[in-house]
């Protein structure tokens, strides 16, 4: 098999990464049974055939990428991996044997650590015991289950493909199948959402003890089902300060109960923070692999073509699908990590940042010094964090650093 060649950027002064980072593995699987109404993913209605020959170019894509690499080239540092995360999309529906085989087919390629964290997302209409049992047996050990909200009206109302005691029932199948690292997916700010029903959400999830949980408020993307409900006036989502208030129960709420607000959406008790999400807020390198997948070699960013069927053939005919690449200046990839940086409580380490892109705040002091007074920023001598109003306003803050 031979590989694509893209042309290669124009040549930028290279940051090398750092021989001792351990890489992230991102599989993607594309295939859901139904469609939610709020989502923008390009996804594909399952078909187990379709699905079947999916799999098959995944494996190839694995197999492949050693020569991806040196083709391209990406300069990975490393084939030494510590998180593998299988998205999508709704990679549940992978049989075991199918997941065996991925796995097999990513283990062939990288080192996965014997401590690597393995996630795999699982949608609560697919999680029987002996799926979940199985998925354990192969060396899964955390699971991301897409609650999304305990009120069965909300479910309906989003398209979902399951009812609130699915995800209990997934929940507790998980538990017996052996998971002790279980986070639970909810989105705040769902249409006809109140203050009293997002805590009772909150208090649900609480009860099933979760080691993790993501909550997002919900964003309106343009061409879903929902903009056009909204806009056609049939639907309404809570207004901003109504927004402000869940989010600031939500960190009321999951402090009190012992969670660590880690990052501006994500709460983790101790020890459970999402590792290899982790890798993408700081800027870290990740292989991915799948239909539209982005991956990042430490300096340069690279994605596979999007549509499914092109995908396909590219993978069966070259072992690649890789449709663009970008490198970035020292000075973009710092704008990037002081963005995806101080989504993290710990905020960025300025001299971190500039060691490794050898960019000082210079032109930033100015924006930096406002945003301290508004009260949206915390200033140490070495690290920018947002302060609790930070947060709330996150994007006016990262306005400034674009
Ligand atoms: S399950 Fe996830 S990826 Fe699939 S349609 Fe729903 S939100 Fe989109």
């Amino acid at each position: 098999m031979t590989t694509a060649v893209l042309p290669s950027p124009p040549q930028l002064s290279r940051v090398a990464p750092e021989s001792d980072t351990l890489l992230g593995v991102y599989i993607h699987f594309p295939f859901c049974t139904t469609k939610c109404t709020y989502c923008a993913f390009v996804t594909r209605s399952y078909v187990a055939d379709l699905a079947e020959r999916y799999v098959g170019a995944l494996e190839t894509e694995l197999q492949c990428f050693p020569t991806t690499c040196a083709t391209l080239p990406l300069n990975f540092a490393t084939r030494r991996a510590d998180t593998l995360y299988i998205g999508g999309g709704t990679p549940s529906r992978l049989t075991p044997h199918q997941l065996e085989r991925l796995l097999k087919a990513c283990r062939a390629v990288f080192d996965l650590t014997p401590d690597a964290e393995i996630t795999v997302e699982v949608n609560p209409g697919d999680a029987t015991y002996e799926r979940l049992a199985a998925y354990r047996a192969l060396g899964v050990n955390r699971l991301s289950l897409g609650v999304q909200s305990f009120f069965d009206p909300d479910l309906v109302l989003t398209g979902r493909d399951h009812d609130a005691n699915a995800a209990r029932q997934a929940f507790q199948a998980a538990r017996r199948a052996g998971f002790d690292n279980l986070s639970l997916d909810l989105i705040a700010g769902l249409p006809g959402q109140t203050g009293v029903t997002w805590r009772a959400n909150l208090s649900e999830a609480l009860a099933l003890m979760p080691e993790h949980l993501s909550l997002y408020l919900l964003e309106v993307k343009a061409h879903t089902t929902l903009a056009r409900q909204l806009a056609a006036g049939r639907l309404t989502v809570p207004d901003d300060d109504l927004a402000a208030e869940l989010y600031l129960t939500t960190l009321d709420v999951l402090t009190q109960a012992g969670f660590e607000t880690y990052e501006i959406s994500n709460f983790a008790r101790p020890g459970y923070r999402a590792r290899h999400n982790l890798k993408y807020w700081t800027d870290m390198p990740y292989a991915a692999f799948g239909v539209g997948a982005h991956g990042y070699d430490g300096s340069e960013r690279y994605w596979n073509d999007d549509r499914l069927e092109n995908y396909l053939l590219q993978v069966e005919q070259t072992g690649s699908a890789v449709a663009g690449r970008t490198q970035r200046t020292p000075q973009e990839r710092w704008q990037e990590a002081v963005i995806l940086g101080l989504r993290l409580s710990d905020g960025v380490s300025l001299q971190v940042l500039r060691k490794r892109y050898g960019v000082d705040l210079h032109d930033y002091r100015a924006a930096i010094s406002e945003l301290q007074v508004t009260g949206l920023l915390t200033v140490t001598s070495d690290r920018l964090y947002l302060t609790p109003r930070g947060r709330l306003l996150s994007n006016e803050v990262f306005l400034a650093f674009s």
